[in-house]
């Protein structure tokens, strides 16, 4: 490849469709220096790019790799896609729901690294679950349940993979475009109609405040609608985590509970906003049929709830040192607790405990007595007495 492809990129000067396609076809085929890439990706955020580039990056990445298809199949498709939080388990919830309302979704997951939780990690805390779907078995699955949730292949979106090592070691990974272009090109092989994003802002999120979640969630929508998908954000607030329960065990238990009609308020708020059905969303959990939605998404997976636990672990309360109002239940420091004591991994790879959590008593507006408890953290003893640490700054009580 000659370098004009990358003096134009220094000097801001607009790349078509074809010039990036090609620059993102020659990335996969080695024949883009490391060097070279770097410099490509530094450029874009310096310059950024603009809407119709970020469209041609995102299909370009999108087609690196196979892309998958439900022959014979009616729709519509859809699929959900979060930035990622703490005690954030609406996947779980929305894929059997939106099968309940008539959609098929083929849901390819994520796995949680840091304090951010992943929905296989969750699921895989349901002994014998499988997440690991050949195209055959999706195209089933959708076919006979409605849904599926499965792991990526090592196929999918390979630019992608490419790049995100890249950024992360050119820190170059906070540019709106190249996150737009990562997140929706992993979606959009997926041959979806409809993509609803969570964008997630505050101290347990990928986007500390609100402006910016807002500003990447403008530009999902504009990529993601101009690559020809009906594409809707809700931007939420991770101030706080979602629901009571953090951990894989802990949340896969609560998100039941909320199929089932119960569970906290706050999930099944932003469940119902997400499915973008309302009373109808409201009705499917309250009578059952997302609950038995899921059991059969299970089955079919070869999961046995029945043998969902997370006996074994020890715990240890935090309580209230006086009376007051709880101003402040921290997520990115209940994220860090649950990681600490080994709910999480801080590389691809490895083990993670499914037993271990946090179970919240106390969220921000509660009144609670002196002693009352605020949170149990489940444990096996390892990383204790950081995680304790930790889960002590997350509150703050005023009086
Ligand atoms: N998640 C992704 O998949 N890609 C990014 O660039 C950021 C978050």
């Amino acid at each position: 490849m000659n370098n004009r492809w990358l003096e134009d990129r220094r000097d801001g000067r607009e790349q078509s469709d074809e010039e990036i396609a090609a620059f993102i076809q020659a990335l996969v085929n080695g024949e883009v220096t490391r060097a070279q890439a770097a410099a490509w990706l530094a450029f874009v955020y310096c310059r950024g790019m603009t809407a119709e580039e970020t469209v041609a990056l995102t299909l370009a990445m999108t087609r690196s790799g196979p892309t998958l298809s439900w022959p014979g199949l009616a729709g519509p498709f859809v699929d959900k896609h979060s930035t990622g939080g703490v005690g954030d388990k609406v996947s779980l919830i929305l894929a059997p729901l939106w099968a309940v309302l008539g959609y098929r979704v083929p849901m390819i997951s994520g796995r949680g690294l840091g304090i951010t939780g992943g929905t296989l990690d969750k699921l895989e805390s349901i002994p014998g679950f499988r997440t690991d779907l050949s195209a055959d078995e999706m195209s089933r699955s959708l076919e006979t349940v409605g849904c599926f949730i499965s792991g990526q292949t090592s196929e999918i979106a390979p630019a992608d993979r490419i790049l995100y090592a890249l950024r992360n070691e050119t820190q170059t990974v906070p540019s709106i475009p190249l996150i737009t272009a990562s997140i929706l090109s992993k979606k959009l092989v997926e041959g979806l109609d409809h993509l609803v994003l969570d964008v997630k802002y505050g101290s347990g999120a990928f986007m500390p405040d609100r402006e910016s979640a807002q500003e990447l969630a403008d530009s999902l929508v504009r990529v993601g609608s101009g690559a020809g998908v009906k594409t809707r954000a809700v931007l939420s607030s991770m101030e706080q985590p979602l629901g009571r329960e953090v951990g894989n065990a802990l949340e896969v238990k609560e998100a039941i509970e909320c199929l089932q009609g119960g569970g906290p308020a706050d999930l099944r708020r932003l469940v119902v906003e997400l499915s973008g059905r309302g009373e109808e969303a409201e009705q499917a959990l309250d009578d059952g049929r997302a609950g038995r939605k899921f059991q059969e998404m299970v089955v079919v997976q070869g999961g046995n709830l029945q043998e969902l636990q997370w006996e074994g672990c020890e715990s240890w309360t935090l309580t209230a040192s006086r009376q007051g109002r709880v101003s402040r239940c921290q997520a990115g420091q209940i994220g860090q607790a649950a990681f600490l004591v080994g709910a999480g991994r801080s590389h691809e790879g490895q083990a993670i405990d499914f037993g271990v959590g946090v179970r919240l008593h106390a969220k921000v507006g509660d009144f609670v007595e002196e002693g009352q408890s605020l949170a149990v953290l489940f444990h096996r003893g390892r990383g204790l007495d950081e995680a304790k640490l930790c889960l002590q700054q997350a509150y703050h009580l005023e009086p």
